[in-house]
């Protein structure tokens, strides 16, 4: 059996990982190979986004890189489905694989269902019902044309049957992110910057942000990040999206507690989220670490499509209301955050279950 894995951007790579892994497993121990080509989209081209987690995951190199690099997302919409349908022509195969929701995704579901070419969807069914966020497009059109869907939780399987999704399409198998993270867990490296700040001392909150709600606006963003920095008697540790960073330059010399800090690796991202005292955090993945490490996560989001991680986990939204900010994070600094439980399957076995179920397909 023959089939392309698709990644494109940084929460892709922790996803393809232990596929490939469980992947190169099995063919270790069975006569019937799987093969597999691995086509990188170049969505992410920044070395701290991409290269570094491609060495630590011990993922193998591309099979090709499509260079599409930055631009608006029909730009880069189109960049990537011009570049993968040569591609895909070039090399034929049984099945392709896309993972998450970013806009590669989406657009190699589409060239290949073009192309008369099977996809499977790892993260399909996933849903924050808000078509504000472009990942929920991406969610939608690649779960409209999919042929079979891995999904995270019993919610993601369900909301794909709502949609007409037939049961035999769907495979829950747990969490390919949280094979990541048990993976990394004893390989992870200290960051240095943990050096650098005085009094950090194992006593500090960790920040992410990136979603367009958040940081498009620069006043919007002043005001999140003036809330947080008023509120905590800790260092708070922001490694800077990029994307975010071009709206905060300005703000720098005013922060007390906030500091920022470049994107770390996966190794280093993990040993500051293990050893904090509490994360703020607007991404999708953090939500569900923090979720199996058991530390308070606060999102600032109106809506999550990990609904999983608030019902059973660590994680509360509190929208965009400073005053639930505050609130929170005085819960956190005061221990009364609700301790959670980690959802059904995210146990470190998906891929394995998810190459299982692959091998059957042929
Ligand atoms: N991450 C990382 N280094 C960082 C910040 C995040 O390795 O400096 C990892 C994090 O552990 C998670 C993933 O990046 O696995 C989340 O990516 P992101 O927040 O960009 O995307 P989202 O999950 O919101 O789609």
């Amino acid at each position: 059996m023959k089939i392309t894995i698709v990644a494109g951007a940084r929460p892709n790579f922790m996803k393809i990982a232990p596929i490939i892994r469980a992947i190169d497993d099995r063919n270790r121990h069975n006569k019937k190979l799987i093969s597999f080509r691995l086509v990188h989209t170049g969505q992410h081209y920044d070395e701290r986004l991409s290269k570094i987690f491609f060495q630590e995951l011990g993922l193998p190199e591309p099979d090709i890189n499509l260079g599409v690099g930055s631009g608006t997302q029909a730009e880069q919409t189109a960049k990537i489905m011009i570049e993968f349908e040569k591609d895909l022509i070039q090399n034929p195969t049984d099945l392709v694989i896309v993972v998450g929701d970013v806009t590669s995704t989406m657009a190699c579901t589409i060239v290949a269902k073009k192309l008369n070419t099977k996809v499977a969807h790892v993260e399909g069914g996933i849903r924050s019902f808000d078509m504000t966020m472009p990942e929920e497009v991406n969610r939608i059109v690649t779960d409209s044309l999919a042929d079979y869907f891995f999904t995270t939780t019993s919610i993601a399987s369900e909301n794909l049957k709502n949609s007409g999704v037939k049961e035999n399409q769907i495979f829950f198998v747990g969490n390919t992110m949280i094979d990541s993270l048990y993976f990394s867990l004893d390989r992870l490296k200290r960051p240095k910057v943990l050096d650098e700040i005085p009094n950090v001392n194992n006593s500090y909150f960790v920040l992410t942000l990136h979603r367009p709600s958040n940081v498009d606006d620069a006043n919007k963003l002043w005001s999140i990040l003036k809330a947080i920095d008023q509120h905590v008697s800790k260092s708070v540790l922001f490694p800077v999206h990029p994307r975010t960073m071009k709206n905060l330059r300005v703000f720098l010399n005013d922060l007390r507690n906030i500091k920022l800090i470049e994107p770390l690796s996966y190794f280093e991202f993990i040993y500051l989220l293990k050893g904090s005292t509490g994360v703020i955090t607007d991404s999708g993945g953090v939500q569900e670490e923090t979720t199996v490490l058991g530390i308070p996560c606060v999102t600032l989001r109106m809506n999550t499509e990990r609904p999983e991680t608030v019902l059973i986990g660590s994680n509360e939204l509190i929208g965009d209301d400073l005053n639930k900010l505050k609130l929170a994070l005085t819960k956190i600094e005061t221990g009364h955050w609700k301790r959670g439980a980690i959802p059904n399957l995210w146990d470190g076995s998906a891929a394995k279950r998810i190459v299982d179920v692959l091998a059957t397909l042929n």
